[in-house]
């Protein structure tokens, strides 16, 4: 780590580590048990420079590499999916304003959402459309000050708490991806109701949730990115988000190995410990041989995105692909050994179980990345997938 970081990346990494260690794990099982995020952490993320990692310098961000940004995911995750992912989708929302936002948007969203102050999120999902994301049916109408938002949106991280959304909206009925356009949309504007979070089967301090948008004026000077730009937008930046992904079930799955190594090293069975079964040492083995190797697929996903030489968006699809697949299977695993108090809410791995599962869908299916994955790979062939 020390000759890959500069010193304000691994200064920022150990902040990370150690903000979970003391913030977030000891908290964890009480906002999941409450349904709650804890939005006053999110502040003190903001003001330990954790939140806007991503964000380049000109526009106030600490200018750190995209490699170390995805440390701090990792960091963050290690102590809960629900506080790191939608502090993730805080940053990109920041990264999307400070690369297609006006001056004028630039100079009013992302100070305050530097700060941990402004919370924003993304709404592409809708109850009628998923992976195909150019089937999205919320319609954005001209007006004489601007445009009128209809339609209903759905997953929204932290939907019934954030201070505004980037909405996808079709501006032209029929015409797909070529109509889509980004809106920057308050959260306290007209026509726009927030659904009350859903009952899953974990993650619930994530708060995801639907919208519904009736009419909803947005002026001229809020639209993001106009049409026929906005899904070519979400899709360049959704390898990044893919990659980061990889990287935080690779802090969950980290965080449940450990937890099951002190367990098994301490939990007495038949005399001994259960750590001294050679069945179960290869059991862990194997979820560590499973680790290294989804770290390195991140690791090497975020270097083929930043050389930018073509190879990044299959690279982000099998790292997302394998980090949850294996994560879901190791944390099983981790489970597993520690017998039924694995389950027990009073341990972390039960909790990082639920949300790796739930990794296997957002920012794409793993069906999803086996299409990007088809497709590269048939294309020598003359098949398209
Ligand atoms: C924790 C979490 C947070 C999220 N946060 C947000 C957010 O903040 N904002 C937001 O807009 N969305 C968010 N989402 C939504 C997420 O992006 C969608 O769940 C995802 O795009 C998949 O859509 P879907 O769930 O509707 O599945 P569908 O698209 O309905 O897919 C259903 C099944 O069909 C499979 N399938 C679909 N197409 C194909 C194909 N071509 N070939 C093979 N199989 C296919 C899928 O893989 C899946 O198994 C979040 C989701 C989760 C779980």
């Amino acid at each position: 780590m020390h000759e890959q970081f500069t010193a304000q990346e691994q200064h920022l990494i150990a902040t990370a580590r150690q903000f979970a260690q003391t913030h977030i794990r000891p908290h964890a099982a009480t906002w999941e048990r409450e349904r709650r995020f804890p939005k006053d952490l999110h502040k003190l993320a903001g003001k330990q420079g954790l939140t806007l990692a991503l964000l380049p310098p000109e526009h106030g961000g600490p200018g750190i590499g995209a490699l170390a940004a995805a440390r701090i995911a990792e960091e963050l995750a290690a102590g809960c999916l629900s506080f790191a992912l939608p502090l993730v989708a805080h940053n990109y929302v920041a990264w999307s304003i400070a690369m297609k936002g006006t001056p004028q948007q630039q100079a009013r969203y992302l100070p305050p959402m530097l700060k941990g102050e402004l919370m924003g999120n993304f709404s592409l999902t809708e109850p009628g459309a998923g992976s195909d994301a150019a089937a999205i049916s919320t319609v954005a109408r001209k007006t004489a000050k601007g445009w009128a938002l209809t339609g209903r949106k759905a997953w929204n991280t932290l939907g019934p708490e954030a201070d505004f959304f980037i909405v996808y909206a079709q501006t032209e009925p029929g015409s797909g991806a070529k109509g889509i356009s980004l809106f920057l949309v308050n959260g306290d504007a007209p026509g726009l109701e927030r659904e009350p979070a859903y009952d899953l089967i974990g993650g619930h301090a994530m708060r995801l949730a639907g919208l519904r948008l009736t009419d909803t004026p947005v002026p001229a000077a809020n639209l993001l990115v106009g049409p026929g730009e906005g899904l070519k937008f979400a899709l360049y930046a959704i390898d990044y988000a893919r990659a980061y992904v990889a990287s935080m079930v690779c802090g969950m799955l980290r965080s449940g190995l450990e937890e099951a190594l002190t367990y098994v090293a301490a939990r007495p069975a038949f005399g001994r410990h259960v750590a001294d079964f050679q069945g179960v040492q290869w059991m862990l083995a194997d979820v560590a041989t499973n680790l290294e190797a989804a770290r390195l697929l991140a690791d090497h996903s975020i270097a083929a995105l930043q050389r930018n030489d073509g190879t990044g968006t299959v690279a982000a699809a099998h790292a997302k692909k394998f980090a949850t697949r294996v994560a879901l299977e190791g944390l099983a695993t981790c489970m597993q050994v520690m017998g039924a108090n694995g389950m027990k809410a009073e341990y972390s791995v039960g909790r990082h179980f639920a949300c790796a599962k739930m990794a296997q869908f957002l920012d794409g299916t793993t069906e999803v990345q086996n299409v990007v994955i088809s497709r590269a790979m048939l294309k020598p062939y003359g098949i398209r997938a």
